[in-house]
């Protein structure tokens, strides 16, 4: 097994980075010792972008996931890329476009879990859209109610933060824990918290933008049923 430092989590606005490889899988994934790529998790996907060599070539990453652990980030080339050779070093270059725009919607879910306070049983992270499914018991809201609250939270600017607790002490505080069906990854020893103004904190280990206005404006595109109290609902920018 190997470990790759996760300089995603630290700072979600590192676009480029220098980085050795430290192997290649037998599938022909790039291991490195440290990386920018957001893998897939957590409803959002992996990041694309190009791994810059010495000669200058660029190889094209189509996607990135984790490998045998959640400390092991594999970069998948597109196929028919050349492979570089461990120990080599090159630059990474993630797609910020589309990164920025995961990060953006992915921000606006955690308001979207306050302005419809109930509990979110899965969801999805995209570039023009994301959406979450709620356990609602009842009445739903009406988009309109939902989405004026959701831009009047993001337009009031929160900070957006992260800190680390214990497993201990997430155990000890289930009420965190607003994801019924999705636990944050435990067993490393602690847990990332995000925390949005004094509004919202709970498990996460995506990436986000550092305020809420940086969101921009949103819509609440549609709420479908889903099943018995299942509700999906979708937003999308503006
Ligand atoms: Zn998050």
């Amino acid at each position: 097994m190997t470990e790759t430092t996760l300089l995603f989590r630290d700072d979600a606005y590192l676009s480029t980075a220098e980085a050795r490889v430290i192997g290649v899988n037998d599938r022909g994934g790039i291991l490195l010792d440290r990386s920018i790529f957001y893998a897939t998790g957590g409803g959002q996907p992996g990041d694309t972008g190009t791994l810059e060599r010495e000669d200058g070539s660029m190889i094209q990453i189509a996607t990135t996931v984790y490998g045998d652990s959640k400390s092991e980030i594999v970069h998948v080339p597109a196929e028919g890329s050349a492979l570089p050779a461990p120990g080599e070093t090159l630059v990474q270059h993630i797609d910020w476009t589309t990164r920025h725009r995961h990060m953006r919607i992915h921000t606006g879910l955690h308001l979207l879990t306050v302005a419809l306070p109930f509990p979110v049983s899965g969801g999805r992270v995209g570039a023009d859209e994301g959406h979450l499914d709620f356990d609602i018991d009842g009445a739903v809201p009406a988009k309109e109610a939902i989405e004026e609250r959701l831009n009047a939270l993001a337009a009031a600017d929160h900070p957006v933060s992260t800190e680390w607790i214990t497993d201990e002490e997430l155990l000890a505080n289930p009420g965190l824990v607003k994801t019924m069906s999705v636990m944050p990854p435990m067993g490393s020893g602690r847990v990332r918290l995000v925390r949005i103004g004094d509004i919202d904190l709970q498990p996460c280990g995506g990436t986000h933008v550092q305020s809420t206005a940086e969101i921009g404006p949103l819509v609440v595109a549609k709420i479908e049923n889903k099943g018995k109290q299942n509700r999906r609902v979708r937003i999308r920018f503006a």
